[in-house]
């Protein structure tokens, strides 16, 4: 048999040819064109050769495969842009092809006459689960790092090789939309209980049980390709069905206020899939496919949340030329609502902490917030005893500074006061030894400010987290005006370590992530204001994608951190920086009220002790004249949080605090869930055009106040007809080096 550059293909004494897919220059496996012109040579080949009875299919890495390529996808999207250019019916044509690939190529497996098994060793997901799906018999390893899903809704688009039509076939319909919509992961155990793999077997058993299935005379057949098929639960002309699909449809609104193409895609696929032949079914779904993968969703979703944050993650922004750090030991200084999670982060990854504090006791019991993760976690079944207790053993509490004469990477989470600030770099400068780098976790202090206390401001640097540390995935990277490349290099360098994503910035006031996040609130304080009723305002802000209600944000964040971020500002820049309405608002609940939010339970919201919900606080409707539903305009609402925010956005670009528009884009979404279909701040703008958003910024601005007012960038770009991608293409600089 000939060789392959991706796969090994060993046929045993019984004819079964197991073929190992193991991409070499890859970490993971994932779908190429190459890969799929290599699957497809392998079907041909297997069919034409008698000898072989059977085909195992499975992976030689400890993931059986991620999905499609990043390459892949990017080349799709820039053939629609230029065919579109060029001819656009063709254009159209040929993505339908081209999205209509891999569908008949797992369609061939699946009727290629002999039977194929997939043993899923490892995560599988997309595309690669689709594969399996085609395949007549899968059994999946019982190891914990199994975990099988359909995730293409997370970024855009939805499983187009065949899942939509072959999950509801196989698991109860509701199982297959809740599956697909959410794009949540299944254990292997799960799977089997929905009916989607047939045996989860121990590891070292796995390519032995896939072969007996063979062995046993598993069909050729798919089960939907034998005569008298049934769906199961009997299709959707059934009283079960009838009850299903008006829930199903609610809760797709309710859950994605209509604002993802891709999840309703779903619904029609399966619902219109179930009542046609499987060919015909597999023809719908490549018909939605291709509807949507020429919408803007998709186009801003894959970018941001599948390839910038791929790219962020692994270090685009890391300078040329610094060596990879080893970073062996890591000082937390404050043990703390944040420096306690932060320790526990960095253990998670496998780095030794010290813990600082002002004395042994504050430190010990900023390690308690690490033993309470990890028996959450063990009871979970997410972390074995072991590993808890390894993790634990990472962390050190001291009071002393001594203990950082050996640190790579000092991060402090002291009290927010420069002069407390000032006091602990000079204790760890005085110990740390030369290279290494200290990093500040201030969400308000400009680093170039603190910088000014320490002796080596080149090796200073902001990591800003954000709370809950354990569960946030974005960190902010902050140069001040010394940051020096190295230690840009190792805080990036960490950041990789504890998994996260960075995003790197200049220095400002409120860095990127909380200036976007105080102009959503503060356009909620306007909206109170003015008399929106508060239900309307939360509701607003949800519909146009948001996660988190401002209201109910602010009650996270604190309404008295909020009052004293806006008296800093008045402190630093002068009353003019402030809006006095907001100012007063703010003093009102905290001052008059004690409403500080979630902390004290009182807030915008009422917080009753639990298992009782909090709700938004009654009062709240009699410090402004309410107008009446009618009067107020819920479209507009939602255009005003995220056109704030994107102008916002769009602002620290013109200032040079954000380069790169992956940055202002995953930072917004990561940071504060800024409505993910748009792809984020900026592609919300370049989604629907400069142009349109300036004239919609003009009219906000006629109608709610100069703060909307389009920035000169803005105006300038609308006027070129450029995008932020464009204008500030993040690849020009490798494209001129290569
Ligand atoms: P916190 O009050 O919970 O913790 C501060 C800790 O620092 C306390 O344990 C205190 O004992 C300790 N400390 C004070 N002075 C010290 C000293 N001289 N030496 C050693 N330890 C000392 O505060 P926090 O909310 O964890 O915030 C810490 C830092 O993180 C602040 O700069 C804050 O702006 C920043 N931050 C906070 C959040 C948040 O959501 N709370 C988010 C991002 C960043």
């Amino acid at each position: 048999m000939s060789t392959y550059k991706n796969f090994t293909v060993e046929t045993d004494a019984d004819g079964i040819a197991l073929v190992t897919w193991d991409m070499k220059d890859k970490s993971m496996n994932v779908f190429t064109v190459e890969v799929m012109d290599e699957i497809e040579a392998i079907v041909d080949a297997t069919v034409a050769d008698a000898d072989v009875k059977g085909v195992v299919f499975t992976s030689g890495k400890s993931t059986f495969s991620g999905g499609a390529d990043l390459t892949m996808i990017k080349g799709m999207f820039s053939m629609i842009v230029e065919e579109k250019v060029k001819d656009p019916a063709n254009a159209v044509k040929k993505l339908f092809d081209a999205a209509g690939r891999m569908n008949w190529l797992w369609r061939k497996i699946e009727t290629n006459g002999k039977p194929w098994v997939s043993a899923i060793n490892g995560t599988c997901m997309g595309g690669a689960f689709e594969l399996s799906l085609a395949c007549h018999g899968r059994v999946a390893s019982n190891a914990k790092s199994v975990k099988i899903a359909l995730p293409e809704v997370k970024v855009g688009i939805f499983p187009g090789a065949g899942g939509t039509q072959r999950v509801p076939r196989l698991a109860n319909t509701q199982d297959a939309l809740q599956m697909m919509t959410t794009g949540s992961s299944l254990t292997a155990a799960r799977a089997k209980a929905m009916n989607l793999v047939h045996q989860v077997v121990e590891p070292d058993q796995l390519i032995p049980a896939a072969k007996q299935m063979i062995k046993d005379g598993l069909k050729p057949v798919a089960p939907w390709d034998e005569k008298g098929f049934k769906v199961p639960g009997g299709g959707i002309w059934t009283p079960a069905a009838a009850q299903l699909w008006p829930a199903a449809s609610a809760i797709l609104r309710r859950e994605t206020s209509g604002n993802y193409p891709a999840a309703l895609a779903i619904l029609k696929c399966v619902y219109e899939g179930l009542q046609v032949p499987f060919d015909t079914g597999l023809r719908i779904e490549q018909r939605y496919f291709t509807e949507v993968l020429q919408t803007t969703e998709a186009f801003s979703m894959i970018r941001s949340l599948f390839v910038s944050m791929q790219e962020l993650g692994k270090g685009a922004r890391r300078p040329a030329g610094q060596p990879k750090s080893s970073i062996k030991k890591v000082g937390v200084i404050g043990a703390g609502f944040m420096g306690a999670s932060i320790a526990y982060v960095t253990a998670a990854a496998g780095i030794p902490v010290v813990l600082i504090d002002r004395d042994i006791e504050a430190a010990t019991k900023g390690k308690t917030v690490s033993e309470g993760l990890v028996s959450g976690a063990v009871g979970k079944g997410k972390m074995s005893k072991d590993e808890g207790e390894k993790l634990l053993s990472l962390i050190t509490p001291s009071p002393d500074y001594a203990s950082l004469a050996d640190a790579d990477l000092v991060i402090e989470a002291v009290f927010e006061d420069r002069a407390v600030k000032k006091a602990v770099i000079e204790a760890v400068e005085a110990v740390l030894p030369e290279g290494a780098i200290f990093a500040s976790n201030t969400s308000t202090l400009p680093i170039t400010g603190l910088a000014e206390n320490s002796k080596r401001p080149a090796q200073f640097i902001g990591v800003h987290f954000f709370s809950p540390v354990e569960k946030m995935m974005l960190t902010e990277v902050i140069l001040g005006k010394e940051t020096g490349d190295k230690a840009l290099a190792v805080a990036l360098d960490y950041v990789a370590a504890i998994k996260k994503t960075p995003i790197v910035v200049n220095d400002t006031r409120g860095f990127f992530v909380n200036r976007c996040v105080f102009r959503y609130i503060h356009e909620a304080y306007d909206m109170l204001i003015e008399g929106v009723p508060p239900v309307m305002i939360e509701n607003a802000a949800k519909f146009a994608g948001m996660p988190v209600g401002p209201l109910s944000l602010n009650d996270e964040v604190a309404i008295d951190l909020s009052q004293k971020i806006l008296k800093a500002s008045i402190a630093d820049l002068g009353e003019a920086s402030v809006e006095p309405k907001h100012m007063a608002l703010v003093n009102k609940m905290v001052d008059e009220l004690d409403r500080r939010g979630r902390k004290n339970s009182k807030g915008f919201y009422d917080y009753p002790p639990k298992p009782a919900k909090k709700s938004l606080w009654p009062g709240l409707k009699d410090l402004y004249p309410q107008k009446s539903a009618d009067e107020v305009n819920l479209k507009t609402l939602q255009q005003r949080f995220l056109t704030t925010i994107a102008l916002e956005a769009a602002r620290t670009v013109e200032e040079g605090i954000v380069t790169d528009p992956r940055e202002a884009d995953v930072g917004s979404i990561l940071g504060f869930g800024f409505a993910p279909y748009t792809g984020g701040a900026l592609s919300y703008i370049d989604g629907m055009g400069v142009k349109t958003f300036v004239a919609l910024c003009e009219k906000l601005a006629g109608q709610y106040g100069a703060h909307f007012k389009p920035t000169p960038l803005l105006k300038e770009m609308a006027e070129k007809g450029e995008t932020f991608y464009g204008r500030f293409d993040p690849y020009g600089e490798a494209q001129k080096a290569a």
